[in-house]
C-alpha cells in the first residue's frame, strides 16, 4: 500500500516524501479512505502508530479540494489535544505534512501568555489546534467562533478525560455547527469514552489498529523487583548494563521527578523533569535538551510525558510504576515508534505489586522478563516465588498467566 493508493494528492506526497514516509501505518491506512469520503470516524489507536498524520493528511487535503482556505473566513478545522506538548507536535505535523497546501493553521495551549496566540487568530486561521482550557478561555474572550468548523478532531480523548476535560469539552461541542465532520481518537474505550464518541459521531466509522488496551508489539519489556529504597542503584546498574544513553524515565508525582533529578545529577548522569508545575518554557527547553540528547533521562510525569514525540526513542524506564494499568500502555508506547524496536524497562516495589498485576492482566500474552536483581533488600514474605529470585541479569522468561 502507497499514499498514492490512498489517493492522496501529489502535493501532500511530496511532503510525505521530505518526511521519509514511503507507506502508510496501518491507522492511516484504515482511517484515510474514510475521512476523505467525509464520514465520521472513531479510531482506537495508541500513540505511536502515526495517528496524527491518519488525521491531518485528509483534512489537509480535503481543505486544497475543497479551497476551503479561500471560502469564508473563519476556523474550518478544530483539532482539540490534551496536552500542550501534543498540540504543539500536531502543529509541527500540519506544518510539515501541509508545506505545499495552502492553508494556515495556529497553535494555542495555556501556561503562556495569549498575546502572540490573539495576534494569530486576528490574523486568520484556517486550522486551529487546541488544548480545551484555553481553547474556552479564548472563546470566552471573544477572540474564538466555532460557528464555521467543518472538521472536528478530537485526539487522545482518554486522556482528556483522565486530566478532567469533560466539562471543557461538553461545552465546546455546543458551539459547534451540527453540520460537521467529526474524527474521535482514542487509545482506550473505557465506557465513558464510548457513551461521549456515540453523542459526538454520527454513523461513525470505527478503525482500529491493535486490541484495544494492547501495548505496542514491537517494544521488548522487562521488570525488575526492587525494593524502593533500591532503586536508584538499580537505575544505574541498568544504564551500564543496558547501555543506555537516552531514556524516558516515569515517576507519579512531580515532586518525585524533581528529587529524583537531584539525585541523577548528583550521580553526575544529565537529567531534567519535566511534568506540570514546569512552564512552558522550561518544559520545551528540557524537550530540546532531551532531543538533541545533551539530556541523558527526561523524567516525566505521566500527564506532561503524553504529546512527547522522540524520533529513535530506544528506552521507557518505568522507575515507578503506574496506578492504571492503561497508563502503562501510554508510557511504552513512548518507544517502538512507527514499528521501531524499542524496550521498556520497570521496577517494581513491594507496594507495587498490585499495579503490577492489573498491568499484566491488561498485556495479556506478552513476553515479559521478570528478574530480582541480588542487591534488593526484598522481604521474605513479599519476595516473588522462589524459583524467579535470580541473580541480576541471570533471566528467564515468562509467558502467559503469572502469580504473585
Ligand atoms: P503519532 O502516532 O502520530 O504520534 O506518530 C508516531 C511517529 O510516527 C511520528 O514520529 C511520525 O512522524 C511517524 N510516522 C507517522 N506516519 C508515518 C509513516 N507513514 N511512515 C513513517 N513514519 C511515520
Amino acid at each position: 500500500m502507497t499514499f498514492e493508493n490512498l489517493n492522496i494528492i501529489l502535493p501532500i506526497r511530496e511532503a510525505l516524501t521530505k518526511k521519509g514516509y514511503i507507506n502508510p501505518t496501518p491507522i492511516q491506512e484504515k482511517s484515510i479512505p474514510f475521512i476523505l469520503d467525509g464520514k465520521d470516524v472513531f479510531g482506537c489507536a495508541q500513540t505511536g502508530t502515526g495517528k496524527t498524520a491518519a488525521f491531518a493528511l485528509p483534512i489537509l487535503q480535503l481543505f486544497h479540494a475543497k479551497q476551503l482556505a479561500k471560502k469564508t473566513p473563519g476556523i474550518k478545522a478544530l483539532i482539540l489535544a490534551p496536552t500542550r506538548e501534543l498540540a504543539i507536535q500536531i502543529g509541527e505535523s500540519f506544518t510539515d505534512y501541509g508545506t505545499n497546501i495552502n492553508v494556515k493553521h495556529t497553535v494555542i495551549f495555556g501556561g503562556v501568555s495569549q498575546g502572540n496566540q490573539t495576534r494569530a487568530l486576528q490574523q486568520g486561521v484556517d486550522i486551529l489546534i487546541a488544548t480545551p482550557g484555553r481553547l474556552m478561555d479564548l472563546m470566552n474572550q471573544g477572540f474564538i467562533k466555532l460557528h464555521t468548523i467543518e472538521f472536528f478532531v478530537l485526539d487522545e480523548v482518554d486522556r482528556m478525560l483522565d486530566m478532567g476535560f469533560i466539562r471543557d469539552i461538553q461545552r465546546i461541542i455546543t458551539k459547534l455547527p451540527i453540520k460537521r465532520q467529526t474524527v474521535f481518537f482514542s487509545a482506550t474505550v473505557p465506557p465513558e469514552i464510548k457513551k461521549l464518541a456515540n453523542g459526538l459521531l454520527q454513523n461513525p466509522v470505527s478503525v482500529q489498529v491493535a486490541a484495544i488496551s494492547a501495548p505496542a508489539e514491537a517494544v521488548k519489556q522487562s521488570m525488575y523487583y526492587v525494593e524502593k529504597q533500591d532503586k536508584k542503584e538499580l537505575l544505574k546498574m541498568v544504564l551500564e548494563k543496558e547501555n543506555i544513553n537516552h531514556a524516558l524515565v516515569f515517576m507519579r508525582t512531580k515532586h518525585g521527578a524533581n528529587k529524583l533529578v537531584k539525585e541523577l545529577v548528583k550521580y553526575g548522569i544529565s537529567a531534567e523533569a519535566i511534568h506540570g508545575n514546569k512552564s512552558q518554557s522550561a518544559r520545551q527547553k528540557a524537550l530540546e535538551g532531551f532531543k538533541n540528547r545533551t539530556i541523558k533521562l527526561l523524567v516525566a510525569t505521566d500527564i506532561a510525558s503524553r504529546g512527547i514525540d522522540v524520533d529513535k526513542l530506544t528506552h521507557v524506564i518505568n522507575y515507578e510504576l503506574p496506578e492504571v494499568a492503561e497508563t502503562y500502555i501510554h508510557r511504552i508506547g513512548r518507544t517502538g515508534r512507527a514499528g521501531e524496536g524499542g524496550t521498556a524497562i520497570s521496577f517494581c516495589a513491594s507496594e507495587e505489586k498490585a499495579y503490577w498485576k492489573d498491568i499484566l492482566k491488561l498485556v495479556g500474552n506478552v513476553v515479559i522478563t521478570e528478574t530480582t536483581p541480588k542487591f534488593t533488600t526484598v522481604r521474605p514474605a513479599e519476595a516473588p516465588e522462589p524459583e524467579r529470585k535470580r541473580n541480576f541479569g541471570n533471566n528467564r522468561r515468562f509467558s502467559g498467566k503469572r502469580k504473585f
